[in-house]
């Protein structure tokens, strides 16, 4: 049996997977993540804890634990060196304090890698050879695989479709650099691109929503609006999808994937959202690349992060020996 770790900013969502990597059991507890790494990795050992008594499993039954987790890492060292997500989290020595305290060999990897070994394995990649994955949630994420396999690059940073950069004179990017993809086509981005439209004097039922209080703007709302026939949510809308397009035939004509999977929150805007991206990509991306390319939604949902990383733990379990 394997165990998943799935490190979210609000939940650290734990399961525990078969050997066929089957769901058996799964749950979740509260990160604190605005606490410091102490109490995060506390935290984390006694979700594990507890799923080990309420199941009755024995530490000896369990073949790895994975982890996914945020932000930059040393995958090698199993090191996580920085987390946009989480307060007082600096060089946190992850796989180390998990493997002291339970003696499973432990792996770690980013969240978004994480979620295509999920998707990959038994998701929307299932198959597949040359799978593109791209989260869109707060900001974007991407991995890629490979001829069957997953590609980390140097430093563990291929892939990064985030930071493609869009605009020569964009919006500022915390990497450094601006006009990111990220900051465009994301929650964030979209809520940025609606405050945008507003300060230009445009209207839209958001305002009354939110009180004319501009910070409560949601991706959620964009949707919502666009539903009422909001104007301004369909012009946010069509502009972010086809930004998305622009990133993505880049990234097809770059990869070549067969098959590019879109998961996130903000991928529940659907077809609002992907009609003007697929038409961007039917208009701009090589044609030899796009006839054998399809976007499909994510399929694992709000655990994939969990079943990802045990069945990412499974796989170094399974390749490494
Ligand atoms: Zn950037």
């Amino acid at each position: 049996m394997y165990i998943g770790i799935d490190l979210g900013g609000t939940n650290i969502k734990i399961g525990l997977l078969n050997d066929d990597l089957t769901v058996q059991f799964k749950m979740k507890v509260p990160t604190e993540s605005e606490t410091n790494s102490d109490r995060v990795m506390a935290n984390i050992i006694a979700g594990v804890k507890q799923l080990l008594i309420k199941t009755q499993t024995g530490t000896d039954q369990i073949k790895a634990i994975g982890i996914g987790v945020p932000g930059q890492m040393d995958i090698k060292a199993g090191l996580s060196i920085f987390s946009p997500n989480f307060s007082n989290w600096d060089n946190v020595p992850v796989v180390k304090i998990i493997e002291d305290e339970f003696h499973i060999p432990t792996y770690m990897d980013n969240d978004v890698r994480v979620n295509l070994y999920g998707e990959w394995k038994l998701g929307a990649g299932k198959g597949k050879q040359d799978v593109l994955m791209v989260t869109l949630g707060t900001g974007l994420g991407a991995a890629l695989i490979t001829n069957g396999q997953m590609m980390y690059g140097k430093s563990n940073s291929a892939a990064e479709l985030g930071h493609l950069n869009m605009y020569r004179h964009g919006r500022p990017c915390a990497c450094g650099s601006s006009g990111c993809l990220g900051r465009y086509v994301s929650a964030r981005g979209m809520i940025k691109t609606v405050q945008e439209h507003l300060a230009a004097g445009e209207t839209s039922i958001i305002t009354e929503w939110t009180h004319n209080d501009e910070t409560k703007i949601t991706a959620q709302m964009v949707s919502d609006a666009y539903d009422q026939d909001d104007q301004l949510a369909k012009k946010v809308m069509q502009e972010t999808g086809e930004i998305l397009g622009y990133g993505l035939s880049s990234a097809i004509n770059m990869f070549n994937p067969e098959r590019i999977i879109i998961g996130g929150g903000v991928a529940a805007a659907g077809n609002r959202l992907l009609k003007p991206t697929k038409e961007v990509i039917a208009g701009h991306a090589l044609k030899v690349a796009q006839e054998v390319c399809d976007i499909v939604p994510a399929q694992l949902g709000p655990w994939a992060g969990m079943i990802g990383a045990g069945v990412y733990a499974n796989q170094q379990v399974t390749y490494s020996n």
